[in-house]
């Protein structure tokens, strides 16, 4: 089996309020997953992710390909066991960094040759050894292979992209098909099995999406994510891809836009029936001193702060504004502290998921 997604309520504007029962973790809906690059969420331990209701978070294949390599981590039991974290994750399929952070790639209908951007070393990816390296890290749920088009791109590249995109799914699945059993952890959790999802692309072409959905939802995959979004685009595009995108995807399966956004696109986003949603806003951010609030945003570097005895943000409840002051966490960000990122990281995060219970709190509230 792998995953069973139980919508419990549905509003009028399209919104869902589900549960996503995953090989290790039954997962809320709609929930913000933390993005954990390399085996870590930036500057914030497991225990705290617990403490602040995290149930699901992503590891990047591409880094962890590279580093420790997934052949280790495999034989360390996977994903879940080496970086101790019992709840869901998910891994991207290695192709959004292998497009952005390596050097000298080269794309066939094969797959794409790249230099590792830590030591220059050669390698190749194809959707199989994409499937390969995430079976060998043993996530709950994988992505299909895809190629991300560019933003902007003319439409002649936007097809070309998407064909290849088609092709590549196809043969995730198949693979994925013959080999996910093959996950670290199967006979712990018998019976269970990895997900995979499809991804839409198509660039900013309504009829390219179109296409690339109905095409994918033919193939059958567990859950389907729409990539190739918040690349530059301006917003009302990135709405105007999701608004189109969404109501061809099955409703009895998870939707996931991948890379967004702000607090009040998530929020928007999920009212629509978007399910999942990644950022690294919240942690980048954070270790910028850029702080996400009830008030908008703040940043703790800010000369008006250095005697401000308040706590980051008055309405939220989380054990960084229930302790400290902004002033402190101004002096930590001045001083260089390795305090600060985590500090901020974990307000930031406490914040995003905060929108994200409330948005179900209303979603379900909303049933009837
Ligand atoms: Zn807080």
């Amino acid at each position: 089996m792998s995953l069973e997604f139980n919508v419990l309520a549905t509003t009028a504007a399209g919104g869902r309020r589900a549960e996503m029962r995953l090989a290790h973790q039954t997962v809320q809906t709609p929930v913000f997953m933390p993005v954990g690059t390399a085996g870590t969420v930036k500057a914030v331990t497991q225990d705290v992710l617990e403490r602040l209701g995290a149930e699901i978070i992503l590891g990047n294949t591409y880094h962890l390909y590279l580093r420790p390599g997934h052949e280790a981590i495999r034989r360390m039991g996977g994903l879940h066991r080496f970086m101790s974290w019992p709840h869901a994750l998910l891994t991207d399929s290695g192709g959004f960094q292998v497009f952005s952070l390596s050097q000298l790639r080269k794309v066939t209908d094969e797959g794409v040759k790249f230099r590792s951007h830590l030591d220059g070393s050669s390698h190749f990816f194809t959707p199989e050894h994409s499937m390969d390296v995430q079976i060998a890290l043993g996530a709950d749920i994988a992505m299909a292979f895809d190629e991300c088009t560019e933003y902007p791109a003319d439409r002649k590249r936007a097809e070309e992209s998407l064909r290849l995109t088609m092709a590549w799914a196809r043969r995730s699945l198949d693979y994925h098909s013959a080999h996910r059993d093959e996950v670290p952890w199967r006979e712990e959790f018998e019976g269970r099995r990895q997900s995979l999802f499809g991804i839409v692309q198509g660039g900013m072409y309504g009829d390219l999406r179109r296409e690339s959905a109905e095409r994918l939802v033919e193939m059958g995959f567990d859950g389907y994510a729409i990539g190739g979004l918040s690349v530059g685009e301006p917003r009302e595009l990135t709405l105007e891809v999701i608004s189109e995108v969404l109501p061809l995807l099955p409703k009895d399966k998870p939707r996931y836009v991948m890379g967004v956004g702000y607090p009040d696109e998530i929020e928007q986003y999920a009212r629509m029936g978007v399910d999942m949603m990644d950022c690294v806003l919240p942690t980048r951010a954070a270790r910028h001193g850029l702080l996400f609030t009830s008030e908008g945003r703040l940043n703790i570097k800010g000369r008006q702060y250095a005697e401000d005895q308040g706590p980051p943000d008055a309405a939220c409840a989380c054990m960084v504004c229930r302790r400290y002051s902004r002033a402190y966490l101004r002096h930590l960000m001045q001083a260089g502290e390795a305090l600060s990122g985590i500090l901020n990281s974990i307000h930031n995060l406490a914040y995003y998921l905060g929108i994200m219970e409330r948005v179900r709190g209303s979603l379900q509230a909303a049933r009837d």
